[in-house]
């Protein structure tokens, strides 16, 4: 029954094209995939999901419905009704642990007036759809669900489960996304590998220049400095006012540059660019891998003035973002906080760094604390060595023939929580314009916008990596 079903999919719908060899899985009609796609990103671009408030029931409402009509089991799951969550599954034959891609369904915020097209219109032209969430993430969400869709329809043997996760919150409130899920359904989405947002492809004037695949990412916590002395009459000076013992705790920290850590992705992360870079930028990778403590110190301080983010990638960081003391001109305020914003190495250990801080801090007459607990916790690093890696490296080869780099992403992701069960995760997404980012179409920009041709490009790769790791051998 089930082949006899298979083959007048094959016929009726002629989504499917059988192999050359006749004997291996029907690999998809790429052409009618990509309208099918396309209809898909678009509904769900037009889910207006703004987190807050979110509304995401209305996108797993959509996802559980398409998984019903194709007969794939799935769940809608949820702490609160108004922000579901989705877990399909395509059963596998259990010989190898379950593969999880996952997407989000919840996007930023959005000023309609700095829109040329409404922000969940999902219109295209010249080649884009533009819209909120093209870029971040509804095109990961298609991709997944695409290829779960396809897995199915080809009804391909697998060796492991693949399970697919559509979670809300990932924006900010997370409590009823990953969290809720790694607490309530861990079961459901427990695997031994994961795809998820955070990583992509770079274009340089239109061409592909390589791709990163993120297996690691910092963990954020905040860090208070809180200033007391005794309040005062403004036209008396004291040599305790908290904002001048404040302000000089910042400006220490925000010299400071904490100790240079590498780890397996970051080492191989600047191996790899330095390996496709012009020879001048290429120096300064290279440098920072050098055992030499001083040729290291030179090369981050080029990357600290000219390219930030590869500094970060460094160390654990510490950036003042917001001080707050005094409200009145003529009085000596009490208090005065401020507040740092701190991305720390994976493997760091949190109370030492807070003794560090102290330490730079210097003054007995300001307070250094965590203020509130870590809401990411610290999870280990995808290994490089792995089978999903590889599988990852030769689909990169193949779809984008281009080389791949591990990265470790400096903000955070919902990977997180997944890293910290013990799942290695690998951050993926397709390819974008380097100069799109500043002309403002970038994740969480005034705009956001994906090139329709791309979108297509990163269905195959999504169905390229997850059936070179979940196809029967
Ligand atoms: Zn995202």
């Amino acid at each position: 029954m089930r082949t006899f079903r298979v083959v007048v999919l094959v016929l009726v719908s002629g989504l499917w094209m059988a192999a050359a060899d006749g004997a291996q899985t029907a690999s998809p009609d790429w052409k009618t995939v990509e309208e099918e796609t396309m209809r898909h990103y678009q509904a769900l671009l037009r889910l207006d999901t703004r987190n807050p408030p979110g509304n995401e029931t209305v996108a797993a409402q959509y996802l559980k419905e398409i998984f019903d009509r194709e007969g794939i089991p799935a769940q809608i799951v949820a702490g609160d009704p108004a922000r579901a969550n989705v877990i399909a599954r395509l059963k596998g034959s259990g010989r190898k642990k379950p593969l999880l891609i996952m997407g989000h369904t919840d996007v930023v915020t959005v000023d309609p007036a700095k829109w040329t097209h409404p922000p969940f219109s999902a219109t295209r032209e010249g080649g884009y759809v533009y819209g909120r969430g093209t870029v971040d993430d509804k095109d990961n969400l298609t991709a997944a669900l695409m290829t779960m869709l396809l897995l199915k329809r080809s009804n391909v043997a697998l060796d492991r489960d693949v399970i697919f996760v559509a979670e809300a919150g990932e924006e900010g409130s997370t409590n009823v996304g990953i969290d809720f899920l790694v607490k309530e359904h861990f079961a459901e989405v427990e695997a031994e590998y994961c795809l998820a947002e955070g990583g992509g492809v770079t274009r340089k004037g239109g061409a592909v220049a390589f791709a990163t695949v993120q297996t690691l990412e910092k963990i954020p916590r905040r860090i208070e400095l809180v200033a007391g002395g005794v309040a005062g009459h403004g036209s008396v000076p004291l040599k305790t006012n908290p904002v001048v013992h404040l302000a000089g705790a910042v400006a220490r920290v925000g010299e400071w540059r904490p100790p240079i850590r590498l780890n397996e992705t970051t080492a191989a992360y600047f191996k790899r660019l330095a390996d496709i870079s012009p020879p001048d930028v290429a120096k300064h990778y290279r440098d920072v891998l050098s055992s030499d403590p001083a040729v290291q110190r030179a090369a981050d301080d080029w990357l600290f003035e000219n390219e930030p983010r590869h500094s970060s990638m460094l160390r654990t960081s510490a950036s003042p973002n917001i001080m707050t003391g005094g409200y009145r001109f003529n009085v000596i305020p009490s208090q005065a906080t401020a507040t740092l914003d701190v991305r720390l190495l994976p493997d760091e250990n949190q109370d030492a760094f807070l003794q560090q801080v102290k330490a730079v801090v210097n003054d007995p007459s300001v307070e250094v604390r965590y203020p509130v607990a870590a809401t990411r916790p610290p999870g280990m690093e995808a290994r490089l060595d792995s089978e999903a890696f590889k599988a990852i490296e030769a689909a990169v080869t193949r779809v984008y023939d281009t080389v791949t780099i591990p990265a470790m992403g400096t903000g955070a992701t919902d990977m997180a929580q997944l890293r910290g069960k013990g799942v290695q995760c690998f951050g993926i997404g397709p390819a974008t314009d380097t100069e799109d980012g500043p002309k403002g179409f970038g994740a969480h920009s005034d705009q956001e916008r994906l090139l329709e041709s791309e979108l297509h490009r990163f269905v195959r790769f999504n169905w390229e990596v997850v059936t070179g790791l979940a196809k029967k051998q």
